[in-house]
């Protein structure tokens, strides 16, 4: 059981709320988007969290695991 309900890394949108972009409209399959430092809501978080990502040098090109288990 998770000690609190995850949220969007970049905006701080809580997981299950509207909006939230999941994989396959279907919550129970997870998001849509995440990194290894966590998920992401939307296409557009996830576009600026990679930009910051590639600007600090710690982008990661692989894709991590989804680090919240669902
Ligand atoms: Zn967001």
């Amino acid at each position: 059981m998770l000690a609190r309900t995850p949220s969007c890394v970049e905006c701080g949108l809580a997981w299950g709320r509207p909006g939230f972009a999941c994989h396959g409209d279907d919550p129970s399959h997870g998001p849509s988007y995440w990194s290894d430092q966590g998920i992401l809501c939307s296409v557009g978080c996830a576009t600026n969290h990679f930009d910051k990502r590639r600007a600090d040098g710690t982008f990661v090109p692989v894709p991590a695991d989804c680090p919240v288990e669902f």
